[in-house]
């Protein structure tokens, strides 16, 4: 497949605004915040930023149609590199999938979608008392996804434990485009990401 008919399925994937194919476009997403040499950078073929589920998991059956790599990415403030495209490859950022769904404050649980900055999350509770536990130092700027992706934690994690431990479901799509949920304590509802709220 050339790179402009990869670009234009992706485009009715996804909506052509949503979709990165232009040298100047790619070149921010050959890093993340590993920006000391230690990680090879290379530039994607293409990024594309999904708004729903159902969008993910189709530009992930493209790419595996295509032989392609594909690297999810959340606010790239990541230190090992792991959202650095591949050479060629397909960058999935998740930044516009960004709202917060529902928050069940009784029974401590919110919903929503993976681009959700960390910090937002304590800013949309607190007026009810509450806050997203783990705390990067890179909270004004990280996504849930990112902080699940890496077990992300700060300061409040002495107390109430890392991301891991304050989250309960994930909804996800694996590489042959197969969406799925695990929950563990969880509402059958709670379908998407799913962190615990502290008070
Ligand atoms: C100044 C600074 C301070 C930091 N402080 C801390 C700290 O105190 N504690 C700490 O733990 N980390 C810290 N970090 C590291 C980093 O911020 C965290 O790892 C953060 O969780 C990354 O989130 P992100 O959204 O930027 O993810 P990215 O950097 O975009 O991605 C990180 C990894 O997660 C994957 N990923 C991202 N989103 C998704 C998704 N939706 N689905 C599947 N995979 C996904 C990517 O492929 C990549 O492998 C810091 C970084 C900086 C630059």
């Amino acid at each position: 497949m050339t790179n402009s008919s990869l670009i234009s399925s992706l485009e009715r994937a996804v909506g052509a605004g949503n979709v990165f194919g232009g040298s100047s476009d790619l070149l921010v997403y050959e890093y993340d915040g590993s920006v000391d040499a230690a990680v090879e950078t290379s530039k994607p073929a293409a990024v594309v930023l999904p708004q729903t589920v159902e969008q993910v998991a189709e530009v992930v059956r493209i790419a595996r149609v295509n032989k392609l790599p594909v690297v999810p990415r959340g606010a790239g403030t990541g230190l090992s590199g792991g959202s650095v495209a591949e050479s060629g490859g397909v960058v999935v950022a998740l930044t516009r999938m960004a709202g917060i769904l529902e928050v069940d404050y009784e029974n401590r649980v919110a919903l929503v979608e993976p681009g959700v900055i960390n910090l937002e999350l304590s800013d949309w509770v607190k007026p009810g008392g509450y806050f997203f536990a783990p705390d990067p130092s890179s909270q004004r700027a990280c996504t849930i996804g990112g902080n699940v992706a890496e077990n992300s934690g700060g300061p409040h994690c002495l107390k109430y434990g890392v991301t891991t431990n304050n989250v309960l479901g994930v909804r996800m799509v694996l590489i042959d485009g197969t969406a799925m949920s695990c929950a563990r304590q969880c509402r059958a509802r709670c379908n998407r990401l799913t962190p615990k709220l502290t008070r």
